[in-house]
């Protein structure tokens, strides 16, 4: 069994001596526990966080331990009911080949009704993420003018699918590439740009002259800003992540305009989507229906091996991945 485990905690952006790989026993289960032979292992922005050593909604990652995350995998041994070898599992241990856990913490899934690597992207975390962000949170509704950050990443380009398909009259995303911005609109977004190319107010602006009415925040800072310019009365914004600042030593420098949201009485709203289960087997039955109408599309990025794990979720804070970032272990 290979693993990774955390060697020292970067200040700003992580490098890969942060990382270190440790070869270990395959182990073996007691009473109550299944062995997983993981498949995919997922890496994500929120990861960054767990590496410094601060107080926080999930705690951090300990030093000279594996680090963990959502993965899927099959069954090997198990000494559990109503789990058996050969059975596939979704559980929170990630970043090792092979995880020992009590049932109780893994979800059973079928991985004949879509590719196991889904559970972890579309029909996982970050697809019930846009879901509950979007349609919950920011409550938007038919015939609104949507923005969203981030919007080639896994939750992104989701909640620009989702607000089509769910009446929004307009939607429009960034993103950090002229190669993501196309994708973007293949993907049916009636805009998106590139926030390279200018400050992100004017290509808001040239995008949604009529302003906005959601805004589904990924990046925070500059990205907030410009949106709570471009709100309309009443405006709501989903505020997911801040990707922007998560390796940046300096507080933000934006947003410089938080008083606009009196006048405009704007409602800017912080979720987990940990908080938001209820909804999931609503979110699963109709991203599913979508799925197979062929009216949702999802990209997925693949990194192979368990060792170039650290080097995926670097990858994923420096925007190298269209749709979900994934490791195949
Ligand atoms: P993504 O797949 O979107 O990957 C992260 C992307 O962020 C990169 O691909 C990169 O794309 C973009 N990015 C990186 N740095 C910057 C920057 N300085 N400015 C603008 N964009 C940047 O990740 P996820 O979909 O998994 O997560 C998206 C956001 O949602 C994150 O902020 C994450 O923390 C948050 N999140 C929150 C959850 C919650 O419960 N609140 C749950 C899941 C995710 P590009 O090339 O476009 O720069």
């Amino acid at each position: 069994n290979r693993e990774i485990h955390l060697a020292s905690r970067p200040q700003g952006w992580p490098t890969a001596e942060n990382f270190r790989l440790v070869s270990t026993e395959v182990p073996t289960p007691g009473p109550g526990q299944i062995v997983v032979r993981n498949q995919f292992m997922s890496v994500d922005p929120y990861m960054r966080g767990r590496m410094n050593d601060v107080k926080s909604y999930v705690p951090p990652f300990q030093l000279d331990a594996p680090l963990d995350g959502g993965a899927i995998g099959e069954v090997v041994a198990s000494e559990a009911e109503g789990i058996k070898p050969g059975d596939t599992v979704l559980h929170g241990l990630g970043w090792r080949e092979y995880a020992l856990l009590d049932a109780k913490a893994a979800r059973k899934v079928d991985p004949s009704l879509a590719p196991v690597s889904a559970y972890l992207s579309v029909l996982g975390m970050t697809g019930l993420t846009a879901y509950a962000g979007l349609l919950d949170v920011a409550a938007m509704k038919p015939g609104e003018t949507v923005f969203v950050s981030g919007a080639a990443g896994a939750v992104g380009s989701m909640v620009g699918q989702i607000a089509k398909l769910r009446g929004a009259s307009r939607v429009i995303g960034s993103a950090g590439s002229a190669a993501k911005v196309e994708r973007l609109k293949a993907l049916g977004f009636d805009a998106a740009f590139d926030y390279h190319d200018g400050p992100v107010r004017d290509s808001l602006k040239a995008a949604a002259p009529d302003g906005i009415d959601v805004y589904f925040d990924n990046v925070g800072s500059e990205h907030l800003e410009a949106a709570i310019g471009a709100m309309n009365l009443h405006g709501r914004a989903a505020i997911c992540g801040m990707i922007a600042q998560y390796n940046s030593t300096e507080p933000p420098a934006a947003p410089r305009n938080l008083a606009l949201v009196i006048g405009k009485r704007l409602t800017l709203r912080g979720f987990l989507v940990a908080d938001h289960g209820h909804l999931r087997d609503q979110f699963v039955q109709e991203m599913a229906g979508w799925l197979r109408d062929g009216k949702i599309s999802y990209d997925e990025t693949v990194v192979d091996g368990i060792e170039d794990a650290p080097a995926a979720f670097l990858g994923v804070l420096r925007g190298e991945n269209l749709g979900k970032m994934l490791v195949r272990v």
